[in-house]
């Protein structure tokens, strides 16, 4: 299957047929169940004993399974492990690699979720980090690198000003120094990057977004690349390599190198338990089947209204790493070979007033916090998203007081344009000379 394209593997590579079921459903089948019964008795202890079939639906569930095969496949990591929400995924795979005492080294150009669980969460449980912000400076990542540091961290786009991280020299410094990459895949999804290929070690996503598509449910996903440094394992992750109690094989033995997910698996998810609705899992594994169609088209559409807004004088800038202007365009047309992506920000002559305005007159857009939808939505980061950071912060990411965040939706691009451009209209304080 793996060597067909995208497309066609968004739609086919999942399990077929459900041994045992009363017929075989197309679609993927949906068990809304807490719990499974145990067929003959002894199945209940080889269970409990080997992990062998389903018992109850925080350890597994073949819906949840199906949904895990396909983005596992997608992204071309060995196995997925499908969570409850986005901060799920990130807090998941984060606490399967780094315990009390131990360091993260994250990019400042981060969701703001997973920046308040690195600023406020983790620090609580003795796991610390440091930020870096000038994030195409790999000197600067080395620099941060502590002997407690166990995971680089990252965004592929990144809110609010679209930079990316030049992903296999990250993936090879973190390498250098026996440690792992996570990369936070959710605005590029893998049908436009696939950065496990390009080195990293993890992925996370919030499947709320692009691969749900629909904007009806939360999840998240934590990818893995199934390969395990078999020299520094021992010395950076012990909690892989350790006995299992009572002198049982352990992780590493019994599944090489796929023991960071099945530590995250059999360890981490199931102890804090942000397991997904066996229902939102079908209605992920759904949206995930026209992935390519949706991102393709919403791509083509933010590039149109990217190059439209950078033409208008009432736009003082316009974040879209699609554009030549951006300053991470040359490693976008390296990486992104299939589009730039669907969420980008621009910024408005004026102030909060103007921005405030702006949104009122947008008559498709839809005014709320969230992304990767079928719809076109706008947010004004400074007075939400970004509302708890300092000026200077807000600045650094590049969130001024008329800074406007998009995610283009598959509307027809001209109703799109026509909506900015009345509310440009509505909203502007460039004088009409200026504009005309
Ligand atoms: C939304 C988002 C998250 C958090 O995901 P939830 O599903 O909302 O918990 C994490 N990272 C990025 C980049 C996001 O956009």
């Amino acid at each position: 299957m793996s060597r067909r394209a995208f497309t066609t593997r968004q739609l086919h590579d999942r399990p077929r047929r459900d041994d045992g079921a009363i017929a075989a459903a197309r679609a993927t089948p949906i068990y809304l169940t807490a719990g499974f019964e145990f067929g003959e008795y002894d199945d209940a202890a080889a269970h409990f004993g080997r992990g062998e079939g389903y018992a109850y639906t925080r350890i597994g569930n073949p819906t949840i399974d199906a949904v895990e095969h396909t983005l596992a496949a997608l992204e071309g990591g060995s196995q997925a492990l499908l969570l409850a929400s986005g901060q799920a995924a990130t807090t998941v795979a984060l606490l399967s690699l780094l315990e009390a005492g131990q360091h993260i080294v994250a990019s400042t150009h981060i969701y703001e979720g997973t920046r308040g669980l690195l600023r406020e969460n983790l620090p609580r449980l003795g796991v610390t980090t440091d930020f870096v912000s000038e994030i195409d400076d790999l000197s600067a990542w080395e620099a941060a690198i502590l002997p407690t540091t166990r995971a680089l961290f990252a965004e592929s786009i990144s809110n609010a000003s679209n930079r990316l991280v030049d992903i296999p020299a990250l993936a090879a410094l973190a390498h250098r120094h026996g440690i792992v990459l996570v990369i936070d895949n959710t605005f590029a999804t893998p049908y436009l990057v696939r950065p496990l290929e390009l080195g990293a070690d993890v992925v996370v996503h919030s499947a709320s977004k692009f691969l749900a598509g629909h904007g009806s449910v939360l999840g998240g996903a934590i990818v893995d690349s199934g390969r395990i440094d078999a020299a520094t394992v021992a010395h950076r992750y012990p909690h892989l390599v350790a006995a299992g109690r009572g002198g049982a094989p352990s992780l590493f033995e019994r599944v090489g190198q796929d023991a960071r997910i099945a530590y995250a698996r059999e360890s981490v998810a199931p102890r804090f338990g942000p397991t997904p609705s066996p229902l939102n899992a079908f209605l992920i594994g759904q949206g995930i089947e026209t992935l390519s169609l949706r991102v393709e088209r919403q791509s083509a559409n933010a590039q149109a209204l990217a190059q439209w807004l950078e033409s208008r004088p009432e736009i003082a800038s316009v974040d879209y790493v699609g554009l030549a202007s951006h300053r991470d365009h040359e490693l976008a047309v390296r990486d992104l070979t299939d589009g730039f992506g669907a969420v980008f920000s621009f910024t408005l002559r004026g102030d909060v007033e103007t921005a405030r305005r702006f949104v009122e007159a947008l008559e498709v857009f839809t005014h709320m916090t969230h992304l990767g939808d079928v719809r076109s939505l706008v947010l004004h980061p400074a007075s939400t998203s970004h509302a708890a950071l300092t000026d200077a912060e807000r600045t650094a990411v590049g969130v001024h007081p008329g800074t406007l965040r998009v995610s283009i939706g598959i509307e027809d691009v001209h109703d799109l344009i026509d909506d900015l451009s009345q509310a440009l209209s509505v909203a502007s304080d460039v004088p009409v000379a200026v504009l005309a």
